[in-house]
């Protein structure tokens, strides 16, 4: 799989669990971070030097924070999208209705004034490089509004898009269909749950009265997908941690995180924007990103589209209505999702690039 984040840390925020349960089920998770974070407030005094409008120092900080939140989720491929500082983080303001903005003044080299196609053709050679199943990014808002989550999102989504016609570009790689496309989601009742919470035990989360206050929750009735990851919560938390200048040890963050009862980071949330969601029976909410995706490798395009018999054949197997047999078969995790890749590199002996693929997407 693949995720496509603007800053250090807005990974772990919206994805830790995800991303510690996906490497540990020996999925491959790539992280592309689209820029350093410059530009975001240093929370710890003693690190204050580092911030933009002092010693500038931030950005390679921030690298080395992010490294050690991906050893600890164990996600061992993160990549800047360009290379570490190829963009600046453009940096935001909050507006007088509360929500996130672009500052005053914007400089040319940030990645909000990228060129759309220039920066999207630098993740369409790694979509057809990592041949993910699934991406994960941002909604069209970018979650909450900040000019760089809008911007990843637009990347990712013209990215996705190209990397996938055949006559694009074939100097960037072989064409790559991702098959399962999502938004990362705060439903509004789980925050607004967490909220009460935080209330009951006198937490100020923020200074935030009533769910009314968050203009980015999304309705419950959008959110197709829940990702419970309990067990890898620890790693979730620890992988914050390691984004030290951001998060501060005594912050809202962590008070609400330690509530008994609090799921408010627990479980993490997704739109699927493309693809088929794939329910377990009685499930109202899919609980597997990768839930009817095909692992086979034929999707490897020589220079051919993705063969429409394909898409008819995951409708087939993921179609809503194709019954539970169907998608417990599509969702039997794990473990058949590294037996089917370890089957395919065995079987695929002709064609190394091929095998070397399967393996890399898989795991
Ligand atoms: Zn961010």
């Amino acid at each position: 799989m693949l995720l496509v984040h603007a800053h250090p840390d807005d990974e772990t925020i919206n994805n830790g669990a995800t991303m510690a349960k996906y490497v540990a089920e020996g999925a491959q998770v790539t992280l592309v971070t689209c820029t350093r974070g410059e530009e975001g407030e240093v929370l710890v005094p003693e690190l204050a030097h580092l911030a933009a409008a002092d010693g500038d120092g931030l950005g390679p900080h921030r690298e080395g924070e992010l490294a050690a939140a991906m050893a600890v989720l164990g996600v061992t491929d993160h990549r800047f999208l360009g290379g570490p500082g190829r963009f600046r983080d453009t940096g935001m303001l909050y507006d007088e209705s509360g929500a996130a903005t672009k500052p005053e003044t914007i400089r040319p080299d940030t990645f909000w004034s990228a060129d759309l196609l220039e920066a999207a053709d630098l993740l369409v050679s790694i979509i057809r490089e990592i041949r993910p199943q699934v991406l994960v990014t941002y909604d069209e808002h970018g979650g909450y509004g900040h000019p760089d989550h809008v911007q990843a999102h637009r990347v990712a989504t013209y990215a996705t898009s190209l990397a996938a016609a055949p006559s694009y570009r074939i100097d960037l790689g072989a064409p790559w269909a991702v098959q399962k496309v999502y938004w990362s989601a705060s439903p509004r009742s789980v925050m607004a749950e967490a909220l009460e919470l935080a209330k009951k035990a006198g937490i100020n989360f923020f200074d935030m009265e009533s769910v009314e206050d968050l203009p980015f929750l999304i309705d419950d009735e959008l959110v197709t997908t829940k990702v419970t990851a309990r067990q890898h919560y620890d790693q979730k938390m620890a992988a914050l941690r390691a984004h030290a200048t951001q998060i501060t040890e005594d912050g809202p963050f962590f008070a609400l995180a330690g509530l008994d009862g609090s799921n408010a980071f627990a479980d993490e949330y997704y739109r699927l924007v493309q693809g088929r969601a794939v329910r377990d029976a009685g499930d109202s909410l899919e609980t597997d990103l990768f839930a009817g995706v095909q692992l086979d490798d034929d999707r490897l395009g020589d220079s051919d589209a993705v063969p429409p018999a394909q898409h008819q054949r995951m409708a087939e197997v993921s179609g809503d209505d194709a019954g539970s047999e169907a998608a417990s078969a599509a969702t039997t995790g794990a473990e058949s999702r590294a037996a089917n890749g370890t089957a395919k590199v065995a079987t695929e002996g002709a064609s190394v690039a091929r095998n070397e693929g399967v393996a890399r997407a898989v795991g």
